[in-house]
C-alpha cells in the first residue's frame, strides 16, 4: 500500500513553510509543479519549478479564477494507476501523474474576520483549490493530499520513513482532513451569504469547526469527545489561554462557558462581579465594590455547592481575590486577565486551572446556538434578551422601591443563566438562593429556600438571607403556589414574565401576601 511521490503540485495562498517543504521535496528528487505566486516563491529560493501553465498549455487567466482547472491537472490527480484504461488515457492525452498535492485555499475566513466587502469576499472564494483537493483526496489510493501547513513536517517524516513513499493509512487520514477542509470552507461561504442576504433561517445550514482539543472523555468516562472551535467568538473559553493546571475536561469547558457568559452580563466599567458555577448552573453570583467583595457574597449564597466549582470574574483577577479563592478547592477560574501576584498565589495550587482572555464574551452577539437532536439539529440565535427599568410593568398595589427594583433586575439577569425552571432569590445585589432545573416551578422555589435555610444554619445567622429578598422566575407562575412559596421564604418583591391564563389569580395572591410584583413580558427558558 505504499505509493511513490515523484511529482508534486504546490499551490498555496499561505506561503508559510513553502520554501522548506519545496527544498525537502526537491532533495528527494520530486519534480515540482506550481501556480503563479507559489512558483515565484519557490523559484526565488533557487528551486527548480515547472509552471502549471506550461503543463496545461493555457495561461492563468481571469484574475486567477482559472489556473489549474484543466484535464492535464485533474487527470493527473484522478487517474487510477492500476487501471489499464486510465493509464492508456494518460498516455494518449499526454497526462503526467501527480502524486502529491499541497494546497491551502484563498483566505476566505480571514477576509470575513476583517470585514471585507461583498466583492472582495466573492474574489476570496477559491475554486480551483477545492476542486484539486477533492480530486486528490478521492484518489487517496495513490495520491497524498496536504491542506494544512501544520502537516508539512509529518509529510516529510513519512517520506523519510518510507523511502520517498507514503503509506495508505497516511494518505487516507489526510484525505479525511482534506474533505473536512473543503466542507468547512463552503460552510463558511454559505453562512456568510446567508448573513449578507439577511437570511436568518437559511433552508440549508452547515455547521463546521476546527478541532482545538481532543478531550480525555465526554460527560462520562465511557464517552469520547472533542472541542471544536469556529473562530466566531471575540472572547470566551474557546479563545482563552490556560496558565496552569490539568487539561480542561468536557464538563469543565461547558461549565466555564456558562460561568463566563453569565458574569459578562455585568459591565466591568460599572461594577465588579463574580459567578460560581456547578453543573452549568450558578450556585452564587454577586456584584461588589471589589472582586473580593463580590466573590465573598457569591460564595455565601451556597458554600456547600461552591466546593469544586468554576469561578468567573468580570475583571482581571487580583491578589486579594486569588487568596480568597484558593481557600477552597476550585476547578477553574476564568477572567479577562490576572495580575502577576495573583498568578503566583495560584501557582501553589497545582490542580487549579487559570484561564485568561483578552476581554469578556459579547453578550449581545447574535451568534447561533446549536443543539443536536436525533436526525437533525436545532439552531437558534443566542438569548441576548435584555430587560431594563423601562420594560417593567408593576402589577400589584405595592410598587417596588428603587432598591428592590435593582435587586429584581439583578435576579432577572441571573435567572436567564439558570436551567429552567429557574427561581432566583437576591438580596443586596447577590444571589441568596437558586433553584434550578426542576420540573415544577414550586419545587425550584422550595429548593432555593431550603438551601438558604441551610446556609443560615451553617453561617450561624438568625434567619435565612431570603428574608426580605427579591425573587425572579424565568417563566410565568402557572399557579399561585410557587409565588406563595417564595413569599413564605421571605421574598417581598417578584419579577416574572407574566402571560399565564391565571395571571389574575397570581396577582391577587401577591396583593394578599403584600408583595410588589413586576412583569417583564419576556421569558428566559434555558434547557
Ligand atoms: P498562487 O499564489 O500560487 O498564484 O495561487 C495559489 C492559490 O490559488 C491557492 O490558494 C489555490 O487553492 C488557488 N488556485 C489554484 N488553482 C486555482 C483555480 O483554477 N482557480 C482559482 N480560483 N483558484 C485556484
Amino acid at each position: 500500500d505504499l505509493a511513490p511521490v515523484k511529482r508534486a503540485l504546490l499551490s498555496v495562498s499561505d506561503k508559510t513553510g513553502l520554501v522548506e517543504l519545496g527544498k525537502a521535496l526537491a532533495e528527494k528528487g520530486v519534480e515540482l509543479l506550481s501556480t503563479g505566486g507559489s512558483a515565484k516563491t519557490l523559484r526565488d529560493a533557487g528551486l527548480d519549478v515547472k509552471d502549471v501553465s506550461d503543463v496545461t498549455g493555457f495561461p492563468e487567466m481571469m484574475d486567477g479564477r482559472v489556473k489549474t482547472l484543466h484535464p492535464k491537472v485533474h487527470g493527473g490527480l484522478l487517474a487510477l494507476r492500476d487501471n489499464a484504461d486510465h493509464v492508456t488515457a494518460m498516455t494518449e492525452h499526454g497526462i503526467g501523474a501527480i502524486d502529491l498535492l499541497v494546497v491551502n485555499l484563498y483566505p476566505f475566513e480571514a477576509a470575513l474576520a476583517r470585514g471585507a466587502d461583498y466583492d472582495e469576499m466573492i474574489e476570496n472564494i477559491d475554486i480551483g483549490g477545492p476542486a484539486m483537493i477533492r480530486a486528490a483526496a478521492k484518489n487517496h489510493g495513490f495520491v497524498t493530499t496536504v491542506v494544512d501547513v501544520e502537516d508539512y513536517d509529518a509529510l516529510i517524516a513519512e517520506l523519510n520513513a518510507n523511502d520517498g513513499q507514503t503509506t495508505y493509512a497516511f494518505r487516507q487520514n489526510l484525505a479525511q482532513i482534506a474533505y473536512a477542509r473543503t466542507g468547512a470552507y463552503d460552510a463558511a461561504v454559505s453562512s456568510w451569504m446567508a448573513d449578507a442576504i439577511g437570511e436568518t433561517a437559511p433552508r440549508r445550514r452547515v455547521v463546521a469547526g476546527q478541532i482545538k482539543q481532543t478531550l480525555r472523555y465526554g460527560e462520562n468516562p465511557h464517552q469520547t469527545a472533542s472541542f471544536y472551535v469556529d473562530g466566531s467568538a471575540r472572547a470566551g473559553v474557546a479563545t482563552a489561554t490556560q496558565h496552569q493546571g490539568k487539561e480542561l475536561s468536557y464538563n469543565n469547558i461547558n461549565d466555564t462557558d456558562a460561568a463566563f457568559e453569565l458574569v459578562a452580563e455585568f459591565n466591568p466599567a460599572e461594577t465588579a462581579a463574580v459567578a460560581i458555577i456547578k453543573h452549568a448552573n450558578p450556585c452564587g453570583v454577586a456584584k461588589g465594590a471589589t472582586l473580593l467583595e463580590a466573590y465573598q457574597k457569591a460564595f455565601d449564597c451556597d458554600r456547600t455547592s461552591a466546593f469544586g466549582g468554576i469561578v468567573a470574574l468580570n475583571k482581571a483577577l487580583d491578589a486579594e481575590t486569588a487568596k480568597a479563592i484558593v481557600e477552597i478547592f476550585t476547578e477553574v477560574v476564568i477572567a479577562p486577565g490576572a495580575s502577576d501576584e495573583a498568578k503566583e498565589i495560584f501557582a501553589a495550587k497545582k490542580n487549579l486551572r487559570l484561564l485568561t482572555t483578552d476581554g469578556l464574551p459579547d453578550v449581545l452577539a447574535t451568534s447561533n446556538t446549536v443543539r443536536q437532536v436525533a436526525g437533525g439539529m436545532l439552531v437558534q440565535n443566542k438569548d441576548a434578551g435584555f430587560i431594563g427599568l423601562d420594560d417593567l410593568r408593576v402589577m400589584t398595589e405595592k410598587a417596588p422601591t428603587p432598591e428592590q427594583l435593582q435587586d429584581l433586575l439583578f435576579a432577572w439577569k441571573v435567572g436567564k443563566h439558570v436551567k429552567s425552571n429557574a427561581i432566583v432569590y437576591v438580596k443586596n445585589q447577590a444571589t441568596v438562593g437558586v433553584g434550578a432545573g426542576q420540573m415544577s416551578r414550586l419545587d425550584s422555589a422550595l429548593i432555593a429556600a431550603k438551601k438558604a435555610e441551610r446556609m443560615a444554619d451553617a453561617m450561624g445567622l438568625s434567619e435565612p438571607l431570603t428574608i426580605g429578598s427579591a425573587v425572579a422566575s424565568d417563566a410565568f407562575f402557572p399557579f399561585a403556589d410557587g409565588l406563595l412559596e417564595a413569599a413564605a421564604a421571605g421574598a417581598t418583591c417578584v419579577i416574572q414574565p407574566g402571560g399565564s391564563m391565571r395571571d389574575q389569580e397570581v396577582i391577587d395572591a401577591a396583593n394578599e401576601a403584600g408583595l410588589a410584583m413586576v412583569f417583564t413580558g419576556m421569558r428566559h427558558f434555558r434547557h
